[in-house]
């Protein structure tokens, strides 16, 4: 941005997502400007998810939502390794419970082979014992998907602000856009004062038609669909290698249980239609649902405690595919209705903005990549606790250093509020959710976050 306020291009959002936009936007050239309503990043639909990369071998043959996922998916495991962003193989399996679903099973091969996820199989009761062999027995089959994989939700956005800051762009956070109006060139009204941008890409996820309402009446409108989830401690991921899944509806991908990144295991989330685009509450009755379909999936839960819980909002629409458009004569692109893929889907979205962009508003370049490896969270790979120097602990749940927090605090981009921190270090999101570590953390904090 320039001293007088005025971007190439203003990107409204930074979920997975707008940060997946930012990144491309600036390798190509441009000095994108991302604005994020909240103090970090990931304040929305992107700090609650599963965390996991699909393959699309359920989306919908012919769908923007499965080009996107099938070109991020390619994008996320050609990067990964060079911002240090980490892969479970886990393997999914899709599994029968009932012999109705059984019968589904072979259509779920063939619409995958139709996907091009050549390497999803029907297996067999047996099949699946030897696969997962604590899995209940009352398991009749399944359709084992080897390339689902698990990720860590945050780092992965995290790498691709810090790459599109390396290339140039600007994010400012607590920046809320609350109106704006195109004279040939948009103004757009924030808590910052206006900001004017020769285009707006509209990010927004649970907000995206009111945002969208800024240049036209919406054509579609969000309901957020609230995901409720448990966290099982970290000797439950003993007891599972794949990723379980039911037998999908029209609606939903439905209960899942998988390991995490971090070494629990998390089993959700439920579908649930609100009006509330802002609070992801749980609520008691659902819990004992999930904890129960749990242990009934995988018996060996009932011996673990939950560490945790917590609900994410799916930004849907009235329509199943995402909703995504450039109208350039209002020097606007809308990228909405990123329902339950955005994660998988972000890297791939973030080509088919760029493609737009491209078209609507001119090409852009293709610098050479500067790589900005982030912090690594995940279990699977060493971590600081493991120096033998004895580093300081703080957070004795997640064994997170003093330097892991110290540097999550400063730096070109560093923690803006205390969701931030969380997920930039894991600190105080493990069984005693912070009630140890909570004054030491808040102490090395002092004066660093956003007020
Ligand atoms: C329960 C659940 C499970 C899921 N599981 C998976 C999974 O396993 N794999 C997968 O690939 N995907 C999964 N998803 C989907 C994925 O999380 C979403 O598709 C993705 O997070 C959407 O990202 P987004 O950037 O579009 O929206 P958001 O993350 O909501 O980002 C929008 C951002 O815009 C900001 N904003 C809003 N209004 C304004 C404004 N006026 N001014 C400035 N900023 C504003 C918000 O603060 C927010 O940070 C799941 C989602 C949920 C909820």
């Amino acid at each position: 941005m320039t001293d007088t306020n005025h971007a190439q291009v203003v990107i409204v959002g930074g979920g997975v997502v707008g940060c997946a936009i930012f990144r491309r936007l600036a390798m190509g050239g441009l000095r994108p400007v991302l604005l994020e309503a909240g103090r970090d990043i990931l304040s929305g639909a992107s700090k609650g998810n599963s965390a996991l990369l699909h393959t699309g071998f359920d989306a919908p043959h012919g769908s923007l939502e499965l080009s996107c996922m099938q070109k991020g998916y390619r994008e996320y495991l050609e990067i990964r390794e060079k911002l240090n962003l980490p892969l479970v193989k886990s393997g999914a399996v899709v599994v029968a419970w009932t012999e109705e679903e059984l019968a589904r099973l072979d259509g779920i091969v063939a619409k995958a082979h139709e996907n091009a996820v050549g390497d999803a199989v029907r297996i067999d009761r047996d099949q699946l014992r030897r696969l997962e062999p604590l899995l209940s027995p009352k398991a009749l089959g399944g359709v084992h998907v080897p390339g689902e994989h698990i990720v860590d939700p945050w780092s992965a956005p995290l790498a691709y602000i810090h790459q599109g800051l390396a290339h140039g762009g600007i994010v400012l956070r607590d920046c809320r856009v609350t109106g704006g109006h195109f004279d040939g060139v948009w103004h757009l009204e924030t808590n910052q004062g206006e900001v004017t941008a020769d285009a707006v890409i509209n990010a927004a996820g649970n907000q995206g038609d009111i945002v969208e309402a800024i240049n036209r009446p919406a054509p579609f409108k969000i309901t957020p669909r609230k995901g409720q989830f448990v966290v099982f401690d970290k000797p439950a991921a003993r007891l599972l290698k794949a990723i379980i899944l039911p037998v999908p509806t029209e609606r939903t991908k439905g209960v899942v249980i998988c390991r995490t990144a971090f070494g629990n295991v998390l089993v959700g989330p439920t579908a649930e239609d609100q009006e509330d685009r802002a609070t992801a509450a749980v609520d008691q009755a659902a819990l004992r649902q999930l904890v129960q379909r749990g242990t009934e999936m995988l018996p060996g839960l009932a011996n673990v405690d939950v560490s945790a819980v917590y609900a994410g909002l799916r930004p849907a629409t009235e329509f199943k595919d995402y909703q995504i458009t450039a109208q350039p004569d209002r020097r606007w692109i809308t990228v909405a209705g990123i329902r339950s893929t955005g994660l998988t889907g972000a890297l791939g979205i973030a080509r088919h903005v760029a493609g737009l962009y491209g078209a609507s508003f001119g090409r852009l370049g293709q610098a050479e990549p500067i790589w900005t490896p982030v912090p690594n969270l995940c279990e699977e790979n060493p971590r600081p606790y493991q120096n033998p120097l004895g580093p300081e602990i703080v957070c004795h749940c997640e064994l997170v250093t003093k330097d892991e927090i110290e540097t999550a605090l400063d730096g070109t981009f560093p923690a803006g509020d205390v969701g931030g921190l969380k997920r930039r270090t894991r600190a105080m999101m493990g069984r005693c959710q912070g009630f140890y570590c909570c004054a030491h953390v808040m102490a090395l904090a002092e004066g660093k976050l956003i007020p």
